[in-house]
């Protein structure tokens, strides 16, 4: 029997408008809450109501949803074949013509700003993101949150950048994504939702994604393994023809990182992420309440992108270590990560000696990245060079476990020379010796290490990779612009919603007094 998405909506308190929050600097309180109207809405509510379908568990195969946008037809046979793809299961959707109510014709003012949106995580990638769109023009970061924590977590990281206080940042509400727990195979595609649900309704037309392209394919690298596709090319590209179908050409995706792995997206930065990159948060399992669990892929891929480009990052960041962890003492979930790590070792190793694997290449669109397999290769690089780097450091503590044996036979099976001319490459953006980089210290002493060994240096600029951009905002500009900041959160306390919000995201050419 079919489901009536309004109805699952409306049982999960889905409200009927996203509401968009300006999340001001310092900690203040949202000054105003949006509420967004248009039709980008409305499939942010059909895909709210097929997330909860796959969180909650929910047992029919067909969902209805009627809505005043006509457009929306155009769409469900290519929003059933992206939930298919991302779940492995089937769902029929019906959209059904109603005619509007009350509220619904109402005609707001239309916004248009030359700026793009950003979406930000507490995440490294969509901080590196953020920092890069910085250097050239004044984003909208939006971070689309599941709980209060995380919303927490990207504000923190967020102010903790004085660069980026001049960004105004919002935030679009879907808490009830945290239905259930765990991981979830729709939230990529909620996130494109509300991201473009945001855009229309601010008038943007840019919308930047930073995840890395290694992460972005996250690959099967066992057949015990359901990789997530949260920020898979097809999904993108998926995403984007439903955005052109519902009639908005002009709204484009932007993937500014899918040619390169983490650890080059961290050198494009690396002169402004500083100790505070120890603000951001990478896991995929914990909530941001802890620690980052250091046991989950993404946890792994952060320590050895680090790793590999010279950076050590404090043992408080992470609750476990998984090359020296005792598997014995670990729970049957947390053993399974580490034996997944061990599997993903396994896999990616194949990148470097061969044979090398395609099985990942079937769902990539075509011209969609540059070259794929040279970038797998060198993401593959980094983790060992990371990895080796860590034994290194390590040496005297000799701590020894299953993935740890696993990856010492790997990198005498790889060679020194292959990671050697890897290191170098990475090495020309890094400033101090491998050797000299800090470990294991306490926090109190650990503290600026990272902000040292990541610092420029004069001598040392140019030595930086190709890709990496001199910065255009002086700290006088930036510090101007953070009292415009200031003024136009007091502004929207006063003025009306249309009024204020036009000053936030105009405020480059429009003075906010
Ligand atoms: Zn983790």
């Amino acid at each position: 029997m079919a489901m009536d998405a309004r109805e699952i909506l409306a049982h999960y308190n889905v409200p009927d408008a996203m509401p968009l929050d300006y999340a001001g600097a310092f900690n203040l309180e949202p000054a105003k809450r949006f509420s967004c109207v248009t039709p980008a809405n409305e499939l942010w509510k059909i895909i709210a109501a097929l997330h909860i379908f796959e969180r909650a568990r929910l047992s029919s195969n067909e969902l209805e949803f009627s809505t005043h946008h006509d457009a929306l037809q155009n769409v469900a046979a290519d929003l059933q074949d992206l939930f298919k793809f991302l779940t492995d299961t089937s769902v029929r959707i019906s959209i059904r013509p109603r005619p509007p109510i009350l509220g619904e014709q109402m005609l707001l003012e239309q916004f248009s700003s030359q700026e793009p949106i950003v979406l930000f995580s507490p995440g490294l990638d969509s901080l590196a993101a953020a920092l890069t769109t910085n250097e050239s023009c004044r984003p909208v970061l939006l971070h689309v949150s599941t709980s209060n924590i995380m919303l927490a977590k990207a504000r923190e990281l967020r102010n903790s950048y004085p660069v980026l206080l001049a960004d105004t940042m919002v935030s679009g509400d879907c808490r009830f994504s945290s239905l259930g727990g765990g991981i979830s195979h729709t939230r990529g595609l909620l996130f494109l939702s509300a991201a473009f649900n945001a855009a229309l309704t601010l008038g943007i037309t840019r919308i930047i994604i930073g995840e890395n392209g290694p992460l972005m394919i996250n690959p099967s690298v066992s057949p015990f393994s359901v990789p997530t596709r949260n920020a898979h090319p097809k999904l993108i590209e998926g995403f984007q023809k439903i955005i052109q179908k519902l009639g908005y050409p002009e709204i484009h995706l932007a993937a500014m990182h899918k040619d390169m792995t983490k650890s080059e997206v961290l050198l494009g930065v690396s002169e402004k992420l500083g100790s505070l990159a120890s603000k951001s948060y990478s896991c995929s399992i914990t909530q941001g309440q802890t620690a980052m669990c250091g046991l989950c892929f993404a946890c792994f891929v952060r320590k050895t992108s680090m790793l590999a480009i010279g950076v050590v990052e404090p043992d408080s960041l992470y609750e476990a270590d998984p090359f020296a962890v005792d598997i014995k003492t670990l729970g049957p979930v947390d053993q399974g990560r580490v034996n997944d790590l061990k599997d993903s070792m396994t896999y990616f190793k194949q990148f470097i000696i061969g044979p090398h694997p395609n099985d990942w290449l079937d769902e990539i669109p075509s011209s969609f990245f540059t070259d794929p397999n040279a970038m797998l290769r060198r993401f593959a690089l980094d983790l060992f060079v990371g990895t080796r780097r860590y034994f290194r450091l390590r040496e005297s503590k000799g701590s020894t476990n299953a993935l740890s044996k696993y990856c010492l036979d790997a990198i005498g099976e790889i060679g020194s020379h292959t990671l050697d001319e890897r290191e170098a490459e990475l090495g020309k953006g890094t400033r101090r010796a491998p050797d000299q980089m800090l470990l294991g210290q306490s926090p109190q002493s650990q503290r600026g290490s990272t902000a040292s060994m990541m610092a420029s240096s004069k001598g040392q600029e140019s030595q930086m990779v190709s890709h990496h951009r001199v910065p255009k905002h002086s700290i006088a500009i930036d510090s101007v612009l953070t009292q415009h900041l200031i003024m136009a959160h007091q502004l929207v306390r006063q003025r009306s919603t249309t009024l204020s919000f036009r000053s936030l995201i105009s405020r480059r050419t429009v003075p906010v007094v």
